[in-house]
């Protein structure tokens, strides 16, 4: 895998040649797009920019895709048009965005993004602030509004591959940085000095990665290169920035091989630190429950089927879950309790650098909190349980524990026979377990009566959902 990833390259020192003014242009006999085969839409907005004056391509994604023979997520528009002209173009525009400044198009439930060409940004903090742009003191763009050329435009934009612009009316292709030529060389290429562009967003970092995972590309060496050394600047990044680009790693369908590049370069650390530390003590986490989660994930993306997030961060999370309530144990605290109490605080932990909202982490709660109900399976409890909406990804994640050999005394097997059982099979299976006194949770139980105040006050501590 590293080896893929390092590919040496053939131009060592080639970030050090910049952009030319002139792209090379492939002419129809030299490429493989068809305007057919793009959103009628996009097409349709190109034409009418182009016919009221103003340059305009598809770019981005679906053309680097559409390459590779790939289905894009979506069409990006770039223009010489700025936000407002576009707008007066359109009566289905809109303008969004504070980073970026975008123009939504609606057609009905499609929408076309055209983004104005923008250009780079002045490298030192002075010069910065005395522009439309602005960069903190480490060289992070904070604001990017700066318009351009479409040379400038191309300049800007992170890895070659993306920067192809399209042209469906003349049917050329403007590479102006050798994209076709990594393209066809499965290359992941930063433009420009790769140090550089990652200080000014260290979110290039994740989209390498990203990228890498979705093309099976190799990462070119000196784009490479760099990011173990700034990798911890993505804990400058705004959580909520964070949480979107990890929802577009794993829930893309290449969550697995994400995960993998992802530990390969050192990235996971600074994302999920708590569960990084913990599968440094219990390695095996990393090839058993997480793999096993993501590989899932990936296989329910391609039957279509639907993907929580909750379920994934609550994979990503268990191992430092039960290294913190191990501790907790450790101190005296009851099994139970320490798991309510270290489930609160990895949870705030975690949010501080990846905004997960709370509809995720009140599900995520649930799902752990279900792990341990499970064990009380006497009387009504086994059908209730049953009945919760959350019962089937609270059994997959059972399943996933197994997975990593942790002992749960056939837990897994049973709930598995007795959701294939017939209500009479059920109420023996329920039988069987009154005989042996349901014992875990017996057990259990009488030793939180005997701590009932002590119970009280570190429930109420923690914020957590009892039974
Ligand atoms: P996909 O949509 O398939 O995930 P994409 O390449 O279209 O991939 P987007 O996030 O939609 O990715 O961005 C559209 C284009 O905008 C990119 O292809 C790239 O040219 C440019 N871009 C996006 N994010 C950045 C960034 N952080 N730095 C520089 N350019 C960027
Ligand atoms: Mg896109």
């Amino acid at each position: 895998m590293l080896k893929k990833l390092f590919q040496s390259f053939r131009y060592p020192l080639r970030y050090t040649q910049h952009i030319q003014g002139t792209p090379k242009v492939l002419n129809s006999d030299q490429h493989s797009l068809e305007r057919a085969k793009f959103s009628r839409y996009a097409v349709n907005i190109i034409e009418r920019l182009q016919n009221a004056g103003y340059q305009a391509y598809l770019v981005g994604g679906c053309v680097r895709d559409m390459l590779l023979n790939i289905t894009p997520k979506d069409f990006d528009v770039a223009t010489s048009a700025t936000p407002e002209q576009i707008r007066n173009e359109f009566r289905n525009a809109r303008i969004i965005g504070r980073r970026f400044k975008l123009v939504h198009i609606h057609f009905g439930r499609e929408i076309i993004e055209v983004a104005t060409f923008r250009a780079h940004h002045p490298q030192n903090y002075e010069a910065a602030n005395t522009n439309q742009s602005s960069r903190n003191e480490s060289g992070r763009i904070l604001r990017d509004n700066v318009y351009g050329t479409l040379e400038e435009d191309a300049q800007r934009r992170d890895f070659t591959i993306n920067a192809l612009y399209y042209d469906p009316v003349s049917n050329h292709i403007l590479d102006y940085d050798n994209g076709i030529h990594d393209i066809r060389n499965n290359l992941i290429c930063l433009i420009g000095d790769p140090m550089q562009r990652y200080q000014e967003d260290p979110v290039r970092m994740l989209r390498a990665v990203r990228f890498a995972a979705k093309l099976n590309f190799g990462i070119e060496k000196h784009t490479a290169a760099p990011i173990h050394n700034l990798a911890p600047m993505l804990r400058e990044i705004p959580s909520a920035r964070l949480f979107e680009e990890v929802l577009k790693m794993f829930l893309s369908g290449y969550a697995a091989n994400t995960f993998k590049i992802l530990v390969d370069l050192q990235l996971f650390d600074p994302l999920f630190r708590a569960s990084a530390e913990a599968l440094k003590y219990n390695p095996i986490y990393t090839h058993t429950l997480i793999s096993e989660a993501l590989i899932r994930t990936d296989l329910r993306i391609k039957q279509n089927k639907s993907v929580t997030p909750a379920f994934l961060f609550a994979a990503l999370l268990w191992p430092a879950l039960l290294m913190r309530a191990l501790r907790l144990q450790e101190r005296g605290m009851l099994p139970k309790l320490a798991m309510q109490e270290a489930a609160h605080k990895l949870i705030i932990e975690q949010c501080q650098h990846i905004t997960i909202p709370k509809r995720f982490t009140m599900l995520i709660r649930e799902i752990w909190n279900i792990q341990e109900r499970m064990l009380y399976r006497s009387g009504k409890r086994a059908d209730l349980l049953l009945n919760n909406p959350r019962f089937r990804a609270s059994y997959d994640f059972l399943l996933l524990r197994e997975s990593a050999g942790e002992q749960t005394g056939g837990l897994g097997e049973w709930w598995t026979n007795y959701q294939n059982a017939n209500d009479s099979q059920r109420r023996n299976m329920i039988h069987n377990l009154d005989s042996k006194r349901d014992r875990v949770g017996d057990d259990l139980k009488k030793r939180c009566s005997n701590n009932t105040k002590r119970r009280h006050s570190s429930i109420n501590a923690a914020g957590a959902a009892s039974e």
